[in-house]
């Protein structure tokens, strides 16, 4: 009887014992597959709070802390979605930073953060508004995430990503249709020397006259890249070939912490990553030399992770020098 109580007891305090590892293993493995969008949701509330403290300002503190809350979730959602759904975790992040940046910080406050409203802004000596966000989402931030901006966060890929072209087919053109990036970036810091310099055109930060600014130069991204997207049929030609932003992005991007990692013991070599990734990147060839995926050209999209069979590909956050591009082109292209 004694035996019988007692190895009930013991029996019992064992599947307890094993029900309380169950869950922390649970626990433990779910908040592993969380690290990534944990990393970020914390690092922008960090920045928020920061930011909020050293000027006094509230405003930082609902904005870093909406943005980082957007994409955290986005990221999250996309982590726990099962595989078809998982693209709407993005688009969810997408959405709601596009919009609010666009319609509530651009139209409603009047910061103009197109490129030359950067620059108007530098030239003012105004550390305020689009000067933080350039140097959060598109020059320092990028050490941290990459270009995690261009994936989840920009308004004019926020429209592209409805279009019907999601993966090239053929590849990427020949390197230097990407130089037209550069070119861009060149006649739009001399437009604004020549106003500034020239005509003396001060605008002032956040006034009427920078909505004229951010309307003309989002007229102009959004319909070349429209025209681009139709005409290579690429939804992301524009980000690939004309996008001036990529000047400062991938500056910095090389340096990233978080990047894509394949392992090539489980690599099968399918090339189905290769096929899905919207900026053309041979990630397969990464993971065959066993690097991380360091191509400045990564948008942290996640599709490869998503789209891998062997589910080899995950985000992983190291330190590293990226900047080594391998990417696949039209087979006529270098
Ligand atoms: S490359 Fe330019 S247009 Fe494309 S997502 Fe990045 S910032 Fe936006
Ligand atoms: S999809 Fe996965 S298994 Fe196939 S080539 Fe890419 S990393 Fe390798
Ligand atoms: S490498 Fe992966 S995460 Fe990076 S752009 Fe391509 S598909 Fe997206």
């Amino acid at each position: 009887m004694l035996t019988t109580v007692s190895t009930g007891i013991v029996g019992g305090t064992n599947k307890l014992k094993i029900r309380i590892t169950n869950s922390v293993e649970k626990y433990i493995y779910g908040l592993i597959k969380l690290r990534t969008p944990l990393i970020i949701f914390i690092s922008f509330w960090a920045i928020a709070i920061g930011l909020w403290q050293t000027s006094g300002n509230i405003f930082y503190l609902f904005n870093f802390g909406y943005i980082g809350t957007a994409i955290g979730v986005g990221i999250g959602l996309y982590v726990l979605l099962p595989v078809k759904n998982k693209p709407s975790g993005r688009r969810f992040a997408q959405l709601l930073i596009g919009t609010y940046m666009l319609g509530f910080l651009g139209i409603i406050k009047l910061e103009n953060m197109q490129l030359e409203g950067f620059f108007f802004y530098l030239l003012s000596g105004y550390f305020a508004g689009s000067v933080i966000h350039y140097l959060v989402a598109k020059i320092l931030g990028p050490i941290l995430f990459g270009r995690g901006f261009c994936g989840w966060a920009c308004w004019t890929a926020m429209a592209l990503d409805f279009l019907p072209y999601k993966k090239n087919k053929i590849g990427r053109l020949t390197k230097k249709w990407e130089l037209l990036r550069y070119i861009h970036f060149g006649f739009s810091l001399l437009f604004v020397f020549l106003f500034w310099f020239v005509y003396q055109y001060h605008p002032i930060p956040m006034s009427k006259s920078e909505l004229a600014w951010l309307v003309g130069g989002n007229t102009f991204y959004f319909a070349s890249a429209f025209i681009l997207a139709f005409a290579l049929k690429d939804n992301r030609a524009f980000c690939k070939y004309l996008c001036p932003i990529t000047v400062l992005l991938k500056i910095t991007a090389r340096f990233a912490f978080l990047k894509i990692e394949g392992n090539k013991d489980n690599c099968t070599q399918c090339g189905a990553c290769n096929k899905a990734c919207p900026m053309d990147i041979n990630i397969m060839e990464y993971v065959k030399n066993g690097e991380r995926v360091l191509s400045t050209e990564c948008i942290f999209c996640l599709t490869c992770t998503t789209i891998c069979p062997e589910t080899t590909l995950n985000s992983t956050f190291k330190m590293d020098i990226g900047g080594k591009e391998r990417i696949r082109r039209i087979e006529s292209a270098e």
